[in-house]
């Protein structure tokens, strides 16, 4: 099945919005396949904002991603990548439609709570950079044919 990458922003640890972003998650049916906290540096942003590397706002953004640590996860599911960036919502918190993440618990376009890998491309190439093979988990849970069809999976 697909997998996409999530990061839990400082926006959303300071905030104590880890427990909120992981019960819509898991309410979702979709599976948490790796999970870890973890500290970034200018060096991994670089990397995973390599398009936003030259706007202005680059090095509030920097700060903004490196302010504590964040909360990566891998989830697993259906068509994941396009169904959990329609959980994530538009990119700005005041413009995303109520009911995903960012429509409900942020108003800003950089303290945005969350990441969300945008293609499946992009998807594979984020959880490589953010976990190593071992820590990744190849599981179904056994309610799997409550949560998709026998010919979904
Ligand atoms: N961002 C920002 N100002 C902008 C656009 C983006 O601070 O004008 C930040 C914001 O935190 C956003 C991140 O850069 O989530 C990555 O931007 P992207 O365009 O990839 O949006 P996303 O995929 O997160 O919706
Ligand atoms: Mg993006």
């Amino acid at each position: 099945m697909e997998r996409t990458l999530v990061i839990l922003k400082p926006s959303a640890i300071e905030r104590s919005l880890v427990g909120e972003v992981v019960k819509r998650i898991e309410q979702k049916g979709l599976i948490i396949c790796g999970m870890k906290m973890m500290q970034l540096d200018e060096k991994i942003l670089r990397e995973h904002y390599a398009h936003l590397v030259e706007k202005p706002f680059f090095p509030m953004l920097v700060a903004s991603m490196t302010v504590c640590p964040v909360i990566v996860m891998c989830l697993e599911g259906k068509d994941v990548v396009e169904v959990f960036r329609s959980m994530t919502g538009s990119t700005n918190g005041r413009k995303a439609a109520p009911g995903t993440l960012r429509g409900d618990f942020c108003v800003s376009g950089q303290q945005n709570i969350v990441h969300a890998s945008d293609s499946v491309e992009n998807a594979k190439i984020e959880i490589a950079r953010f976990f190593k093979p071992d820590e990744l988990f190849d599981f179904k849970p056994r309610n799997i044919r409550s949560i998709y069809a026998d010919d979904e999976i």
